[in-house]
């Protein structure tokens, strides 16, 4: 049976730090299977034992993700090195976020961030080849050389890549899918072809798509359906 400190599980579960949660236990706000419990450090099984804060029902979960619509000017990364984390625009403070693969600092789009490392690591190994998809903006229209090229399986400076599929728009505008996460990946394979990206968004992660409706800046929880696709 695992059993662990209510004070732990309420600050996994975002309600507050430790000393928080301290302080709602002793003003007698917390129930556990409907029992009024001010000690903080009561031994519980969250999977099983019905908490409630103020009468209402605190749901246990073990992971949390969120898809954010990355503006750009933000790094991914969880520490703010060549400007601010990613993790400053999600509403839930957590000192365990991880951003699912990297977008760079002045790249748009689909952001996975979860607390499951495990499915991080999966979702970013070479082996399962998720496929990522990419609107592009580029200083010269694409051409069907450029569709041909990536799908024969380009060489990026000596490396094969994954086939990547080149989807030609109006004007400058292209949609690529690939299938690893190198470096500036995008960036270099229009570099390789003598062309330049002028603005990259991600549109799809996996089976993630970037919601219309999910506003530059804005993160929303993964629906049940989403999720369910990930694991
Ligand atoms: N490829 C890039 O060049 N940049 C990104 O942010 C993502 C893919």
């Amino acid at each position: 049976l695992t059993k662990e400190r209510l004070d732990k599980v309420l600050a996994h579960l975002g309600l507050g730090s430790r000393k928080e949660i301290h302080k709602l236990a002793r003003a007698g706000r917390i129930t556990v299977d409907g029992e009024v419990i001010t000690d903080a450090g009561f031994k519980l099984d969250p999977r099983s034992a019905r908490i409630a804060v103020d009468g209402e029902e605190v749901f246990y979960r073990e992971f949390f993700h969120v898809l954010l619509n990355k503006p750009a000017g933000y790094v991914t990364s969880t520490q703010d090195r060549d400007g601010p984390s990613v993790t400053h625009l999600l509403e839930m403070v957590r000192d365990d976020w991880m951003p699912v693969g990297r977008l760079d600092k002045d790249t748009e789009g689909l952001l996975l961030i979860t607390t499951d490392g495990e499915l991080a690591h999966r979702l970013t190994h070479p082996r399962w080849k998720v496929p990522k998809r990419y609107y592009a903006e580029l200083a010269e229209p694409a051409t069907q050389a450029d569709v041909e090229a990536f799908a024969a399986g380009f060489e990026l400076e000596g490396e094969p890549l994954q086939p990547a599929e080149l989807t030609l728009g109006k004007d400058r505008r292209v949609e690529l899918v690939i299938r690893e996460g190198r470096y500036h990946q995008v960036k270099r394979m229009f570099a390789a072809r003598g062309n330049r990206v002028v603005y990259l968004k991600r549109v799809a992660f996996g089976p993630l798509e970037l919601p219309e409706d999910l506003e530059l800046g804005e993160s929303r929880y993964l629906t049940a359906e989403e999720e369910h696709a990930l694991y």
